[in-house]
């Protein structure tokens, strides 16, 4: 079970606690909550039987105070317009933590993608990118992927806007790499993530290499935390999918569970571990527990059942502002989503900067740019946490939150 967490208002009362921490000016405030545009399109799709199926879609542009508008396109039936708005502007905050020329945006499509052919897909996506065509600019703004959108449909955008603009690959990012798209990129967030856990366990006094880690989701992001924490030294003993989860107290041989997963799609079946759901999962004894899949899945009902040390969020708002409260309380850390998984966006950024300069640079360069992103935003939070005596979601965005208003106030209205 989860609890839908991604709300503006939710997202709001975040930013204001953090304003009051940094003593924002309540102009200043007032100007950064509200996103500076909102674009709601309607997308007829063509069906293969020849009817005509309506579908919503939007994009939201948060801020771009520090640059272009930057964030993923969601693909999903839950999508509506404040989520996409929340989505937007912890993009902003997301992007100016880990100090790329970025702003915040979101876009999405209220679809489940799962019931349209291929082809239907494409036309849709097509669609909807032709009817944001007018606010979307290489300098303007830069959708990706997001839940239920990948690497083809960013192609499909790329295709869509070379037609109308020229070529033009740096439109979107998270593209193929045979298009464009940056080597390191499909294992960024991952990475981040395990980055980020590794600089938490250093500062929490915790020996990484004796470590437990639980992990909810074994997609993308998932699957990659585990196999660069497995290759840090830590004992994976929990992972799970939609379909449940699975319980080694020994340590999982991650190696061959990834590649079980990558063959199947799933983690059930792969002959390691007992079976556990994803509710007692949740429970489990251990040093990192790192939600990487769905929002709102740490909530007032089950966070009392948590037997861990630190929470770090992969996924984007796994734990609700309550459950947030409670863990602070207990003493429980929270490594919040916008530091832990900004790896995604910060590659995406290297992506770009490649698309605009037509080269390719090698992985090793991408990884190792990316460590130094994910390790020196990790000690500014950090740093600030300890002075303000706050909580790191605090103190994360209390960083991003400054370095925003900085520049709104050197770029005057
Ligand atoms: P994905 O689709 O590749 O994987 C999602 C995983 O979660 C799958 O293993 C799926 O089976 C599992 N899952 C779905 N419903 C579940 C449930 N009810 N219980 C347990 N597991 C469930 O997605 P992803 O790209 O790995 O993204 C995961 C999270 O990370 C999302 O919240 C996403 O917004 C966030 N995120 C992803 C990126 C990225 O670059 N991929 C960047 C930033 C944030």
């Amino acid at each position: 079970m989860s609890l839908k967490v991604n709300n503006k208002k939710a997202s709001d009362d975040q930013f204001n606690q953090a304003a009051d921490l940094i003593g924002l000016d309540e102009e200043v405030r007032l100007s950064l909550i509200a996103p500076d545009r909102e674009l709601m399109v309607e997308v007829p799709l063509r069906k293969d039987d020849g009817s005509i199926q309506s579908f919503r879609g939007y994009r939201v542009q948060h801020n771009n105070s520090r640059g272009p508008f930057k964030g993923g396109i969601r693909f999903h039936e839950e999508v509506d317009l404040d989520e996409v708005r929340a989505l937007a502007a912890l993009m902003t905050w997301k992007t100016a933590l880990v100090d790329i020329p970025y702003g915040g945006g979101k876009g999405g499509i209220t679809v489940n993608p799962n019931n349209l052919s291929v082809l239907e897909l494409e036309r849709l996506s097509r669609r909807f990118f032709r009817s944001i065509d007018p606010i979307i600019g290489l300098n303007r703004d830069i959708p990706a992927p997001d839940v239920n959108t990948n690497a083809q449909i960013m192609a499909w955008f790329m295709d869509e806007y070379g037609m109308m603009n020229g070529h033009t690959p740096g439109i979107v990012t998270g593209k193929p790499i045979e298009l464009g798209g940056s080597l390191g990129r499909e294992a960024a967030t991952g990475r981040g993530t395990a980055i980020i856990t590794r600089e938490s366990a250093n500062f929490f006094n915790l020996d990484l290499s004796r470590s437990n880690v639980v992990i909810q989701g074994f997609g993308n992001v998932g699957s990659y935390t585990a196999k660069f924490l497995d290759e840090m030294g830590s004992k994976i003993i929990a992972v799970s999918d939609v379909n449940g989860g699975l319980y080694e107290p020994d340590g999982f041989d991650v190696p061959s569970l990834i590649e079980f997963n990558s063959k199947n799609r799933t983690v059930k079946g792969c002959g390691q571990g007992s079976a556990i759901s994803n509710e007692k999962l949740i429970g489990l004894e251990c040093d990192f527990l790192i939600p990487a899949a769905l929002g709102g899945v740490i909530h007032k009902m089950n966070v009392d059942e948590l037997n861990c040390k630190v929470v770090v969020e992969a996924a984007n708002g796994p734990v609700t502002p309550t459950a947030d409260k409670k863990l602070f309380e207990k003493n429980i850390h929270v490594v919040p989503d916008i530091l832990t998984n900004a790896g995604g966006v910060t590659v995406s950024y290297f992506e770009w900067v490649q698309n605009l300069q037509q080269l390719q640079w090698d992985e090793s360069e991408v990884n190792e740019k990316l460590e130094k992103k994910m390790v020196s935003a990790f000690e500014e939070v950090s740093i600030l946490m300890e002075q303000r005596k706050t909580s790191m979601r605090m103190a994360a965005f209390a960083v991003a939150i400054d370095r925003v208003a900085q520049a709104y106030a050197l770029r005057g209205i």
